[in-house]
């Protein structure tokens, strides 16, 4: 099992009041990393930690020359308007800062007083996307999604026979991925109805968000080297919540023979917050495989892939109508899930993805795929809730929805809980849809 250490204690309490709340996302034992900057300021954007409801601003820390030894080299590289540089350094350093910050903001450091200067409101700052992404690859590890959506598009024939055996994903693109508080225009795409004799060009009618876990790699792989299944922790950094928006009716019409195309590549949506990989460590879970599946491929197969490859992350997906919004009426609710569901491990998407030599690079960025669960309630699409958009879903304030209309925001939230360990909080992400160009 990744091993526990004094950060994961979950009697840890912070001298930063507001982490020891019940509930709250980022107590001391979480230590999450975003890229951030005061709102509407033209401060240099840097690295920061949530702890509570402030930000340790760490090229502030930095500037105190108060911590020492690897810690420093990695506190160092996270005053970068980026995280790639501290993501590239590797293991070694990611441990030897979040150590070092889990002592700084205890209750009873001496180095209270010096930090307390370094902290920022989280409400006084605007976020930027935490990496730079070189390349997006985007899974669709969910069975039940893959069943679901496959049912819809081919009903005779709803699960391909690779889908088994291989950890299926696309190469997406990384340009149009934006961090929580992204709005963007209902895309125009070709699209064509099953009675029309040819396409016609227009806004997408079928907009959709996908419930997704964000996957950042750290470390990377030369060209032509593969990561082995159990050394695959080594090289991620962390995870995010992840928002892949598609345009069903465009998807549909587009995606044979090659896959996703202009259906994915408009808008995609991240959390501001990385929960480190060791953050998450208390929150890993057994992984097994049906044994009337296909069992893995050597490569995608191990004992502690087994023991620990899972990941304990409940989702939760809510839509915020205009309608609601002007009203001042809460989201409403329209699924949740769990990661613990997926069909294969990042670890898994990791081998699978550098088994044939493809180099990762650090910043690189996987899609989970859609985190659907078995129960028609822990659906991650409107694809899913509303059948195809033949069942509309009915909204507490008499409005209903088969698809996303202008105006619409989506917000995920996600979290880890269980008793013997603290919470650890992913935060939110919220993203909204405008009207399509010239409409
Ligand atoms: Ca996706």
């Amino acid at each position: 099992m990744p091993k526990l250490n004094a950060t994961h204690n979950p009697e840890l309490q912070s001298w930063v009041a507001s982490a020891n709340l019940p509930g709250c996302d980022f107590p001391i034992q979480n230590l999450p990393f975003a890229i951030f900057r005061r709102q509407a300021s033209d401060e240099q954007y840097r690295g920061g930690v949530a702890i509570g409801d402030r930000i340790l601003d760490l090229a502030a820390l930095n500037a105190t020359h108060l911590i020492d030894g690897d810690a420093a080299q990695a506190l160092a590289a996270c005053c970068d308007d980026s995280l790639n540089q501290f993501m590239a350094m590797g293991q070694r350093y990611w441990s030897a800062l979040r150590q070092a910050l889990s002592q700084a903001l205890s209750q009873g450091s001496a180095l209270e007083r010096a930090l307390n200067d370094c902290l920022v409101a989280q409400t006084e700052v605007e976020y930027k996307l935490p990496a730079r992404i070189g390349d997006y690859t985007d899974f669709y590890t969910s069975i039940h999604h893959a069943t679901s959506v496959g049912k819809l598009f081919r009903p005779d024939n709803p699960l391909l026979p690779n889908y088994k055996w291989v950890p299926i994903g696309y190469h997406g693109r990384s340009s149009s991925i934006d961090v929580s508080g992204q709005t963007f225009r209902r895309p125009m795409g070709q699209t064509k109805a099953p009675d029309a004799a040819t396409p016609s060009l227009g806004p997408c009618k079928r907009l959709d968000y996908e419930l997704e876990v964000g996957i950042y790699i750290g470390a990377g792989n030369d060209l032509g080297d593969a990561i082995a299944l159990d050394d695959s922790d080594a090289h991620v950094f962390g995870m995010c919540l992840f928002n892949d928006w598609s345009a069903r009716d465009i998807q549909a019409w587009e995606y044979q023979p090659l896959g996703p195309f202009l259906a994915k590549n408009f808008a995609s949506t991240v959390s501001p917050w990385i929960v480190t990989l060791e953050a998450l460590a208390p929150y890993r879970t057994t992984w097994s495989r049906d044994a009337d599946d296909p069992q893995p491929l050597d490569y995608l197969e191990s004992a502690q892939n087994r023991q620990s490859g899972a990941f304990d992350i409940q989702l939760e997906a809510l839509l915020e109508t205009k309608q609601m919004r002007e009203a001042g009426q809460p989201a409403h609710r329209l699924s949740q899930s769990n990661f613990s569901h997926s069909y294969w491990t990042v670890a898994q998407m990791v081998a699978h993805h550098t088994v044939n030599g493809c180099n990762l690079q650090p910043g690189d960025f996987f899609g989970s795929g859609t985190q659907s669960g078995p129960e028609a309630d822990e659906a991650g699409s409107m694809l899913e809730l509303s059948n195809g958009g033949k069942q509309p879903i009915p909204l507490p304030n008499g409005e209903s929805r088969t698809f996303l209309e202008d105006g619409d925001a989506i917000i995920m939230r996600g979290g880890c809980e269980k008793p013997g360990a603290a919470r650890v909080g992913f935060g939110e992400v919220v993203s909204r849809v405008l009207p399509a160009r010239g409409q």
